[in-house]
């Protein structure tokens, strides 16, 4: 009986692990049953019974329009009255974008194959000849001190730099005067931006983001288009898109400002249809200086005069800033940032209909059209300008831990900092990736929504952890502002990204698994779309299609991750590869199991599941590391596999690996039905968990990597902006560094005449001088030697003032 118990168990597992059709699961019951009926020896009518049940249920399922009309419909009934309802801008925002390698994570055997087809990532010629001279004279420019502190702006100089070498024109078309960069090009030169100054990377990838220039690409009215694409291609027009509101900040949609349709005088002439528009909104970048501000707002027809409803929905009008009634100037401080960025107000401001975006065809549409920006402008700028102060980050860290020597050691050398070096490298490696890789999704065009919700999630929350380890490793160096102090403004900075364009807390709990458990579930969508169709019988057909491809779905993941779990993933068929192939086989294996416990989460908690936020924010951790350690593959392959990379891409893997496992036994430990809990520990982690963090030999391999001139390194920090003058404070870091290396065996000869009592002084110089006056080293060494010294003081020393220069009410 045991025997034959197992024998079935396993026909059942290979059944769901394969995913047999329902014909193959009714053979296989047809014969299961009568064996277990007679193996069990019951009696005579109980066996009847279990024949005519057996009968009826081979016929129900088996026979498709009887299956649908027994089995399907009721469902199909109770579907539609559990399933929560979806409000229009939950809707819009699940219908705006597209699915891309999401889908396949949510498929729960992603093909590999497919992500290593994708292009590789790269900048045209012309891009990168942009990137080389026009973005590295601009960082040249800036001076973050002066910038932040002593201006509050970016100098005249610099403006003029930035609008008239078409930096806010990225995404235009060259047809309106832009440079109609890649996704990529954009990225590459908020990067190098960014690693130089926040305040210059927010002003030039604001207007390359959501805003005037990318609605009007979609969806302005030629002669929009006309009049404002090639004054903004060329900086003549500072564009702004004020959305947030005191009333209205992560709930957007709720926002309380209204235009009414109505006739008024505009330029001079009487009854011109037109909007009187009344706002409120705060945060606005770029607000202060705009000369055309981006608006929406709710519009309502009370007579009538468009025709149909009253209430029309959220709407969108470029405003020109000198219309009458358009208030603007005023700025808010965000953390010493100096951005331009501050509150707009307008009382009945009439504007005509050609200022709605798009025109009236496009009424009532703004929520939809900003949703479909935002994913593209999501991808690109946070992402960049988080990924350009990591490299920044990573590059210092590895420098000033070697030059800087506590205890006659490196600093970087400490096992304690050690751990924060690593953290460093392997999180800059990763974000940098997904980077990359979210880019080549814009330039497939892709408009990856949930995708730009972990980019956006994760490159900024890693990078507030980067930056806070930066600044541990630098110790004071770091504390002290000034403009020796190239860490300070990025870690005062850093929880600005964490906040725009959906603030984190909200991204990671509602975003990325609420909508991507709709968006890019193979099945869900479909089943959604079935429910609210009203002709009945096209909805039963593709209810009954969709659920039951879903049940084997899950079925098959199940058996999967069962099986899988046991494994380890091992022998799952993956791409060759001895550094790599381990890892596309765990992650083939998590893939199934969070489409399992997507499936389970969704039909237990059903319309709950939305408030189970810690429970959906789990899941959306395991989607999203998922997605990381996919582009961390993807680089590392299109890198060449290079030797010296192994440190970063094993460390960043191994963390993120682990992660995913902490996050599956965060759902099990706190979902909240014990069954579940017991199924879901079962099928995911049937020989339990024994995935590890990285251990702290690697991490000992990533800090030496960070503090080691060479490919790597440069690897690491490629696209960041590295000041050559040694004046400046990062120009004399590297100097510092290479100098360091290269002086060690002289500072031995040295050490060794001081212990044997050749050299008397008692300062670094005056022993340098002693040294070559008594021949232990030429001249020229003095020289290295007192150069060194020069740098090393330069790095380790910070910024003083005189009291009245930091008064806060100076001039
Ligand atoms: C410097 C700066 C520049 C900006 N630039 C612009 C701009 O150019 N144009 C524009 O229109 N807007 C802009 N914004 C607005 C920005 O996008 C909003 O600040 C942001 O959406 C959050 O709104 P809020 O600050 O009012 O936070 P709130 O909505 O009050 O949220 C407070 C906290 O609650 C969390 N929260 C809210 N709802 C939920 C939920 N359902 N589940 C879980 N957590 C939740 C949030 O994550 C956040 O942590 C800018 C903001 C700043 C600070």
């Amino acid at each position: 009986m045991v025997v034959t118990t197992l024998v079935i168990l396993a026909v059942f597992l290979i059944l769901a692990f394969f995913r047999a059709s329902i014909t193959s699961w009714l053979f296989a019951l047809m014969v299961i049953v009568p064996v277990m009926a007679i193996q069990t020896q019951i009696s005579g009518t109980t066996l009847q019974v279990v024949y005519l049940a057996l009968f009826l249920f081979v016929v129900f399922f088996g026979i498709p329009p009887l299956r649908r009309a027994v089995i399907t419909a009721p469902i199909l009934k109770i579907f539609r009255k559990v399933l929560p309802q979806i409000s229009a801008t939950e809707q819009e925002a699940i219908d705006a974008g597209t699915v891309w390698w999401d889908g396949e994570l949510f498929s729960g055997h992603p093909d590999w194959n497919k992500l290593r087809a994708f292009p590789k990532c790269g900048l045209s010629k012309e891009e990168q000849s942009f990137v080389d001279n026009e973005v590295e004279q601009l960082c040249a420019m800036l001076d973050d001190w002066d910038i932040t502190h002593t201006r509050a702006d970016l100098s005249p100089k610099v403006w003029e730099f930035i609008r008239s070498k078409g930096f806010f024109g990225m995404i235009i078309p060259k047809q309106y005067g832009g440079l109609e960069f890649s996704a990529q090009a954009h990225s590459a030169v908020v990067t190098k931006v960014a690693s130089r100054s926040g305040t210059a990377a927010v002003t030039v990838m604001v207007p390359n983001s959501l805003g005037p220039a990318e609605l009007l690409l979609h969806y302005g009215t030629p002669e929009q288009k006309d009049k404002y694409l090639h004054r903004l291609a060329q900086g003549k027009e500072v564009p702004c898109f004020a959305l947030t509101g005191p009333f209205a900040g992560s709930d957007a949609g709720a926002i309380p400002d209204f235009g009414v349709v109505g006739y008024g005088e505009f330029n001079g002439q009487q009854n011109v249809l037109g909007v009187r528009i009344t706002w409120e909104k705060r945060y606005i970048t770029l607000a202060p200086i705009a000369t055309l501000l981006g608006l929406a707002f709710k519009l309502y027809d009370p007579e009538h005069l468009l025709g149909g409803e009253a209430n029309r929905g959220i709407t969108l009008a470029l405003i020109p800033t000198d219309t009458p009634g358009v208030r603007i100037g005023r700025r808010h401080f965000p953390l010493n940032s100096a951005f331009l960025n501050g509150p707009t107000q307008g009382d009945a401001v009439f504007i005509p209909m050609e200022y709605l975006i798009g025109g009236t065809t496009r009424i009532g549409q703004g929520w939809r059209m900003l949703m479909e920006c935002l994913a593209a402008g999501r991808s690109i700028s946070l992402p960049a300008s988080s990924v350009g102060g990591m490299k920044l980050a990573a590059r210092t860290c590895g420098a000033y831990g070697r030059v800087r020597k506590q205890f006659k050691v490196p600093v970087g050398k400490f096992e304690g900092v050690e751990e924060p070096m690593a953290r460093i490298g392997g999180h800059t490696y990763m974000v940098d990736s997904a980077r990359r890789f979210t880019a080549l999704a814009i330039d497939l065009h892709e408009k990856p929504s949930v995708i730009s919700a972990i980019i956006k999630y994760h490159a900024t929350e890693r990078g507030r952890i980067v930056i806070n380890d930066a600044m541990d490793v630098h110790g004071g160096k770091g504390i002290c502002l000034g403009p020796d102090n190239y860490l300070g403004r990025f870690y005062q900075q850093m929880p600005i990204g964490i906040t725009v364009e959906g603030a984190n807390i909200l991204t990671r709990t509602l975003m990325i698994f609420g909508q991507g458990a709709i968006r890019s579930h193979p099945y869900v969508l479909k089943e959604i779309a079935a429910t609210m169709d009203q002709n009945n019988k096209r909805a039963l057909l593709q209810f009954d299609a969709a659920l039951f491809e879903h049940i084997s779905f899950s079925l098959s993941n199940a058996a999967r991750s069962f099986v899988y779990g046991w494994t380890g993933g091992r022998g799952i068929p993956v791409p060759e590869g001895a550094e790599t192939s381990r890892y596309y086989q765990q992650l083939t294996r998590f893939s199934a199991a969070f489409a399992l416990s997507s499936d389970i989460a969704m039909a237990v908690l059903g319309g709950t599941l939305k408030r189970r936020e810690k429970i959906s924010a789990r899941l959306g951790d395991v989607l999203s590391l998922m997605y990381l350690c996919s582009a961390t593959l993807k680089r590392f392959e299109d890198d060449g596999r290079p030797a010296d990379d192994l440190p970063l891409l094993h460390w960043s893997m191994q963390d993120a690996l682990y992660k995913i496992q902490e996050a599956f036994d965060g759902v099990i430990q706190n979902f909240p039905n014990k069954i579940v809990r017991g199924l879901l520990s079962v099928l995911i982690f049937p020989a339990g968990q024994r995935l590890s963090l990285p251990s702290d030999h690697l991490g000992h391999q990533v800090s030496t990597l960070l503090m080691t001139p060479g490919a790597a390194r440069d690897r690491l920090s490629d696209g960041m902006y590295l000041p050559k003058d040694e004046q400046d404070a990062v120009g004399a870091l590297e100097a510092a560094l290479t100098s360091t290396l290269a002086c060690e065996p002289l500072q031995a000869v040295l050490e060794e005449a001081r212990k044997a009592k050749k050299l008397k002084a008692l300062d670094e110089v005056a022993r340098i001088a002693e040294a070559r006056d008594a021949g232990i080293i030429t001249a020229d060494q003095a020289l290295q030697l007192e150069r060194d010294y020069a740098l090393r003081r330069k790095v380790i020393m910070v910024d003083d003032f005189d009291p009245q220069q930091l008064q806060a009410n100076q001039a």
